[in-house]
């Protein structure tokens, strides 16, 4: 053919990392057939979605198959039942927000990929490590990324401290991925202020929200100011475990304008024009677990979790290793012993504890002599995995 096509493509990095860790797992285990692998290196939930939601999902498929209650098209921005859920949601969290505010999604991954569709050509600066969607979506798009690097100096929290006042895109997650750091109401403050000061905008991954212990902001529209600088984009996908399901959603404040355009209306219209919006059972079943009920039962998960993560957490406590994460986070982010990098040290616990993990490198250079582990299996399994690792660590 003769079309020309986005070149941008060509500077992607080629992301091996999870195929990588696979053919390392899979030739380890061909070898040594009768051993048994505990895997700490997968993101995805695996607990089931509580009785609650899926039952709202069965109504909502009946309703669909009654002439009477049948619906055809939902609302590209989420039917106003999903938004009051999450509007009450955040209420319950003492953080108001308006129905007009919030768009509904298929999830977090859509959202953060598309939201740059509205921005033009700005600089876009970025936490390493990080969550890879931020970094491939400006890519793909022809931005210039800067980033800013988290290191155990700034337990992987950078501030933005020394930046100069050129508006800007910043990209922040707390509770992070990878590295299960989170922002206190000073540091984010302090990036509120930077960033109505200089003008920019900062985009806030709050994916993990759900996970938080203690006193720390549950959204950026906590801190003072959050209303005029922030965008923030959450998901059902951690919080109730609808990685399976898909909803999540995007919050605009109808404060935020630039160049005298809202950009509420910008990604309005983006959303009419690309999203058909989510299903209508979905949007029933997220309903159910953004509830004061639902809620509940979703904790109840994700406290699971978490006692698996203070395991490992203790564990690595007590062998005075340094490590962020484990308490609001369903990551440990640990650090290599010196003699080891990332692909090294993963070689090293796969072949002597059979546990898999991921390699801190995969996230980006500042994850070097870093591994990123998860809280996602079993308490049995993770109990096993802290006595083999005890054996060699
Ligand atoms: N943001 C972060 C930081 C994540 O780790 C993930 C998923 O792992 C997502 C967003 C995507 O979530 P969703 O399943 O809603 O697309």
């Amino acid at each position: 053919m003769k079309i020309k096509i986005n070149q941008n493509f060509s500077k992607l990095n080629k992301n091996y990392l999870f195929s990588e860790i696979n053919m390392r797992v899979k030739k380890f285990q061909a070898e040594n057939p009768d051993v048994k692998i505990i895997r700490l290196g997968i993101g995805d939930v695996t607990l089931p979605i509580p009785e609650l939601v899926t039952s709202a999902i069965k109504k909502a498929a009946d309703e669909m198959g009654d002439i009477k209650t049948f619906r055809g098209y939902p609302p590209e921005y989420g039917y106003e039942f999903t938004k009051d859920s999450v509007r009450l949601y955040y209420e319950r969290k003492n953080i108001k927000v308006n129905n007009d505010d919030i768009f509904i999604s298929d999830g977090a991954k859509s959202d953060l990929g598309n939201i740059v569709d509205i921005f033009d050509n700005n600089e876009i600066y970025i936490t390493n490590p990080v969550y890879p969607v931020y970094i491939d979506s400006n890519t793909m798009s022809g931005r210039n990324i800067h980033f800013l690097n988290g290191s155990r100096e700034n337990d992987f929290k950078p501030m933005p401290t020394g930046l100069d006042m050129e508006p800007k895109i910043i990209y922040l997650c707390s509770p992070n991925n990878p590295t299960g750091s989170l922002y206190s109401y000073d540091e984010l403050k302090n990036w509120v202020n930077y960033a109505k000061d200089s003008g920019s905008l900062i985009i806030y991954d709050n994916a993990y929200e759900a996970f938080i212990s203690g006193n720390y902001p549950h959204s950026i529209f906590e801190i003072e100011g959050g209303r005029e600088c922030a965008i923030e984009v959450s998901s059902l996908s951690k919080m109730a475990g609808f990685t399976g399901l898909r909803c999540g959603y995007t919050i605009i404040p109808r404060e935020l304008s630039a160049a005298g355009v809202l950009i509420n209306d910008l990604w309005r219209r983006r959303q009419a024009t690309k999203f058909n919006g989510v299903s209508y059972p979905i949007q029933r079943a997220a309903e159910a677990a953004l509830s004061i009920e639902g809620e509940k039962e979703c904790q109840k998960a994700i406290q699971y979790y978490k006692k698996n993560a203070k395991l490992l957490a203790d564990f690595f406590k007590s062998k005075d290793i340094y490590y962020t994460g484990g308490e609001s986070s369903p990551y440990l982010w640990i650090k290599c012993p010196k003699k080891y990098n990332s692909w090294e040290f993963f070689d090293y616990i796969l072949k002597n504890a059979y546990i898999v993990t991921t390699p801190g490198v995969g996230f980006g250079t500042m994850g070097e002599g870093y591994l990123r582990l998860t809280a996602f299996n079993t308490y049995e399994n993770t109990l096993e995995a802290i006595e083999r690792l005890k054996k060699i660590i």
